[in-house]
């Protein structure tokens, strides 16, 4: 039977697999295999990765793929622009879903680098005790750094090397703004580093922040592919619903029509 498929591992992709899934539109929700025991979406779950945009172009065509939705993390490049040359390749509709950024305020500190690089430059002329709310593959980047005693915080055991100085903490969101500042201060984090991730689940680091005065190193978000792209779970919804109708159709000649309308990059 032919499927939607949802590139997922974001409380986003969950969302849209429940939606779809409870009208009835069949879905298969794929993730990296990350996380120990991630978060399972309703309806089929597939587990690790493709093997590059071949090995997903393949694996469309044996599922009876009809159209892709894009709903990985920001900074979640790799997969995303595997994505993109997969299905531009397959003439598969290829949506992107991807939440909006944070929004700077006027009594914000950020400092915004473009990679995690540039953070790890930036964090010891604004703090000795960092906070680092990064994935756990960007945690290297400060392995060098001596003179700053880094909080880390990620879902899973970073990636070595670490730095010298640290503490780990292993949890995931949501956080609250009281926890947060209970963590801020019971570790006397004076800098705190995060990717522009967007979303409610791991905001709250950052009114903790405000309200303590604290700098922010800010990674923007790497380039997106050049995706058609939605920020809402319900604007998603509606685009796949209507690509199951189209999937449906006994018609050829206008599912030939919707292929063309939908060809990623529109
Ligand atoms: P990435 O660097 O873009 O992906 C690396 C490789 O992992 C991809 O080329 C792909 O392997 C595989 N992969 C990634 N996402 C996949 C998915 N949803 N289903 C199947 N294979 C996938 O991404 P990442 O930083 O490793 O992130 C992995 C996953 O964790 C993503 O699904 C993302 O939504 C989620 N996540 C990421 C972050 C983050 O900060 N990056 C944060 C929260 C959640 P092949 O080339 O072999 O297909």
């Amino acid at each position: 039977m032919s499927a939607l498929l949802i590139l997922g591992g974001t409380a986003e992709a969950r969302e849209l697999a429940g939606v779809l899934h409870g009208r009835g539109v069949p879905v298969i929700s794929s993730l990296a295999g990350r996380v120990a025991a991630p978060r399972l979406p309703p309806g089929e779950v597939r587990i690790g990765g493709f093997g590059g945009p071949e090995g997903l172009g393949r694996w469309l065509v044996e599922r009876h793929v009809f159209a892709v939705v894009d709903a990985t993390h920001p900074f979640a490049a790799r997969m995303s622009a595997s994505a993109f040359e997969a299905c531009a390749s397959a003439g598969m509709p290829l949506l992107r879903l991807e939440r909006p950024g944070w929004v700077e305020r006027l009594d914000d500190r950020w400092h915004w680098v473009d990679d995690v690089a540039a953070a790890a430059e930036a964090v010891e002329r604004l703090g000795s005790r960092a906070l680092l709310a990064l994935g756990r593959q960007e945690v290297a980047a400060f392995a060098g750094m001596d003179s700053t005693w880094f909080l880390i915080r990620s879902v899973g055991p970073p990636d070595p090397p670490l730095p010298p100085r640290h503490e780990l903490l292993l949890d995931r969101g949501p956080f609250t703004v009281s926890g947060e500042i209970g963590v801020l201060r019971a570790h006397r984090i004076n800098v705190v580093v995060t990717r522009d991730s967007g979303g409610d689940q791991t905001a709250a680091k950052l009114d903790a922040a405000r309200e303590r005065g604290l700098s922010v190193i800010v990674v923007r978000r790497p380039p997106p592919p050049d995706t058609a792209t939605v920020k809402t779970v319900v604007e998603a919804a509606a685009w796949a619903n209507a690509r199951a109708d189209g999937a449906a159709l006994p018609d050829e000649s206008s599912r030939a029509g919707l292929r063309d309308l939908d060809r990623p990059g529109r």
